[in-house]
């Protein structure tokens, strides 16, 4: 069983700004998330394997992560120089990505099986291979947690983290389930 307790404090020396315990009794796979994603206001809807509909349906999530009964998430913030600070907002997005695909790589060596659950649609190719050909890098083209119909907030507010830390920062959050 994984030590949560350890792997925040690794999760904070990987370079993440805050972690914490996940609440995994609260996770909710609700199609009323998935339905905004379908609403495609950030045009992502359709257009690689880690979001919908590519990435599997809501039940599917639901499925798989009951085979799981703990995890950690953790969070980047960024400082903004104002509500407008496009390339700060950027430059955590970047930072959240880069860490979370190092850490997500250092725990599948450690436990093989886990579940992972990102931020955004997956950038990594050029021109995704969906829907003709199988996704290049399965592993790392990790599906965003609203994809999987989760309300970040919530997920948030149960397991004592803030979704929005205030004024001029930025919040980036994602999650592990683990065995
Ligand atoms: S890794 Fe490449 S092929 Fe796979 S989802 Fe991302 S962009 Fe598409």
């Amino acid at each position: 069983m994984a030590d949560c307790g350890a792997l925040i404090k690794e999760a904070l020396e990987q370079g993440f700004s805050f972690a914490c315990e996940l609440n995994v009794e609260a996770l909710e796979f609700m199609p009323e998330v998935r339905a905004m994603c379908a609403a495609d206001r950030c045009q992502s809807y359709g257009k690689s394997w880690n979001c919908p509909p590519g990435c599997g349906t809501v039940e599917e999530a639901a499925q798989r992560a009951s085979a799981f009964k703990q995890g950690i998430l953790v969070q980047t913030i960024g400082q903004l120089e104002d509500d407008f600070d496009w390339e700060g907002i950027e430059a955590a997005h970047q930072r959240h990505r880069e860490n979370f695909e190092a850490f997500t790589a250092k725990l599948r060596g450690r436990f093989g099986d886990l579940m992972p659950m990102g931020v955004g649609a997956c950038s990594i190719c050029e021109t995704c291979t969906y829907p003709d050909a199988p996704c290049r890098y399965p592993e790392r083209a990790v599906p965003p947690m609203e994809a999987y119909g989760l309300f970040v907030s919530k997920v948030c507010s149960l397991s004592g983290a803030k979704y929005n830390n205030g004024p001029q920062t930025i919040t980036f959050t994602s999650c592990y389930l683990l065995p």
